[in-house]
């Protein structure tokens, strides 16, 4: 919960100790457990690797993970760590200490864990603000000499006289306001015109998905098909083979050929399988996002917590200067459903 409010593991090591918390080797001990790490001086001591460990933890989500490290053979006892995606993980096989939901939320948040400022300071926008115009990350700017209000942001691709873009400006201040008055927006738009908000959503987001799993349904059938074919054909080639109509030399060219064609069909079929389970889930994420935007119902401010569990990137514009004045906008695509259309559901929803 802790990361979830935007601290990392170092401040949540210090807050542990603070609270007194018994550090696991500690717990262990006076609950009876053995355990081969050596008795700390502190028992409250909590290292940032042990809260990093935990963190990463997927069994604390009710899962068991099987798999998790490999040795290379008999000759090599070297434990090595294997690639998440070839880890054996079987869900809800015990009850869980955190919630699947959260749990993939703070590993987003800690693949965004960027590397600090100079001051130590860093800022609640971290890892999920972007350029609109060249898609790099936004980089946060503060020194210790700032006030707060001079923090900002500007693109990574920016610099003053060599860089491939322009700088896309914006004060972290002015960042905070926009993106909380949209989602005060949202939020009041959801909570209370929610049924024209999932008719509206489910539209914006059922037409191209529909489409989109239409054109993959048809490319799946089309591989599995070839797929088929082609172990027709390789039964084919192997009986000319035998009864001596093409030489061996032909023969293994072919197979090869064939081998190589129905591994690329494999991998393109997994592949557009994945593509329509996400397609199919959508509808289920527009329940889920409107779920948690109801835990926000009585939001005052914004907090960490609330934009990371709502918002999943924020682009920024380049300023238009062409009215005389500084005008700046901001696209904020909100986690599970992506950008929502707020001034069209506003001016539907007043006429
Ligand atoms: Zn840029």
């Amino acid at each position: 919960m802790l990361c979830m409010e935007g601290r990392g593991p170092m401040q949540i090591a210090k807050l542990l100790q603070e609270e007194k918390v018994l550090n696991p080797t500690a717990y262990k001990r006076r609950a009876g457990i053995k355990t081969p790490s050596p008795e700390t001086d502190d028992p409250y001591h909590w290292n940032t690797n042990t809260v990093v460990h935990i963190l990463e933890r997927r069994e604390y989500t009710g899962c068991t993970v099987n798999f998790k490290t490999y040795t290379n053979s008999i000759w090599d006892k070297k434990q090595r760590e294997t690639p998440l995606e070839k880890q054996a993980i079987f869900y809800n096989t015990h009850p869980a200490i955190i919630e699947q939901e959260v749990f993939d939320k703070v590993q987003e948040i800690r693949q965004q864990r960027h590397r600090r400022t100079k001051t130590g300071k860093s800022s609640l926008f971290s890892g999920m603000v972007y350029c609109a115009d060249c898609g790099s990350k936004m980089r946060y700017c503060t020194t210790n000499y700032f006030e707060k209000r001079q923090d900002h942001f500007v693109c990574a691709n920016y610099r003053s006289n060599t860089g491939s873009c322009s700088a896309h400006f914006i004060r972290a201040v002015v960042l905070e306001d926009l993106v909380w008055m949209h989602m005060k927006a949202v939020i009041f738009y959801v909570t209370q015109y929610e049924k024209h908000f999932r008719a509206v959503m489910e539209q914006k987001l059922r037409l191209p998905s529909e489409e989109a799993i239409r054109g993959h349904r048809k490319r799946l059938a089309q591989a599995e098909k070839r797929l088929t074919e082609l172990d027709r054909l390789f039964i084919r080639i192997y009986e000319d083979n035998v009864a001596g109509r093409i030489t061996d030399e032909r023969f293994s060219m072919m197979r090869k050929t064939y081998e190589n064609e129905q591994t690329q069909l494999k991998v393109e079929i997994q592949s557009l399988q994945q593509e329509i389970e996400v397609q199919e889930r959508q509808i289920e994420n527009l329940e889920q996002f409107i779920q948690r935007v109801h835990k926000y119902e009585d939001l005052q401010e914004l907090t960490p917590y609330s934009l990371r569990e709502l918002v999943k990137a924020i682009y920024i514009e380049a300023p238009d200067k062409s009215s005389g004045k500084r005008r700046q906008n901001i696209r904020i695509s909100y986690d599970l459903v992506g950008f929502i259309p707020l001034n069209e559901l506003v001016k539907e929803g007043t006429a």
